[in-house]
Parts: C-alpha cells; sequence; structure tokens
C-alpha cells in the first residue's frame, strides 16, 4: 500500500455494520513476531517494538485505530500508550 493510498485509507477507516473492518491487521508486521514485542513491561521495550513498526506498511492505519478505539495499551502504529495520549490531547485542543 502507498503512502497515500493509506492516508486515504485512515481517513476513511471502514465500517461493516457497527464494526470497523480490521482486515488491515493481516498485513502488519507484528502478525508474525511474539506479541510481548508490542506489548512492553518497560518503556525501553517500545524501542523494540517501533523499529517494526517503522517499516509497516499499514502503520498509519494502525495508529488511527488505536486513537478512534482508545485502546490504551501496548504500541500501535510505533507509538507508545503516552504517546496517543499526547496525539488525542493535541486534536481534542485543536479542535476546541
Ligand atoms: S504498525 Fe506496528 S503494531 Fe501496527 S500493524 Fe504494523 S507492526 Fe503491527
Amino acid at each position: 500500500m502507498t503512502k497515500q493510498r493509506t492516508q486515504i485509507a485512515v481517513l476513511t477507516l471502514p465500517f461493516v455494520g457497527n464494526f470497523r473492518t480490521t482486515e488491515w491487521m493481516d498485513l502488519g508486521l507484528c502478525r508474525d513476531s511474539a506479541p510481548e514485542i508490542f506489548f512492553p513491561s518497560d518503556g525501553g521495550g517500545v524501542e523494540k517494538a517501533r523499529k517494526i513498526c517503522c517499516r509497516c506498511e499499514v502503520k498509519d492505519l494502525c495508529l488511527e485505530y488505536a486513537i478512534v478505539e482508545e485502546i490504551e495499551h501496548g504500541v500501535w502504529g510505533g507509538t507508545s500508550e503516552r504517546e496517543r495520549r499526547r496525539i488525542k490531547k493535541r486534536r481534542r485542543d485543536g479542535a476546541a
């Protein structure tokens, strides 16, 4: 998926019935990695996941999904829980 197509897909996170589709997850590089990498117990562990995420073609979709679904735990789209909280705050502040 090209960056432009990924950005378009993020803007239109698809719904099927009342649920967002998660088909993009099948393209995530993390599917072949140990889940513990993406749910590290310390901040240093985030870097290991981030290195995988930065090469992932569905990174933008993944991040948007985690924000929209308010997923608090783990590394999604290359971001930690703290980083996603900051992104959400910036969006709230920007919308005000
Ligand atoms: S961005 Fe990271 S967590 Fe998200 S699908 Fe890709 S590898 Fe998995």
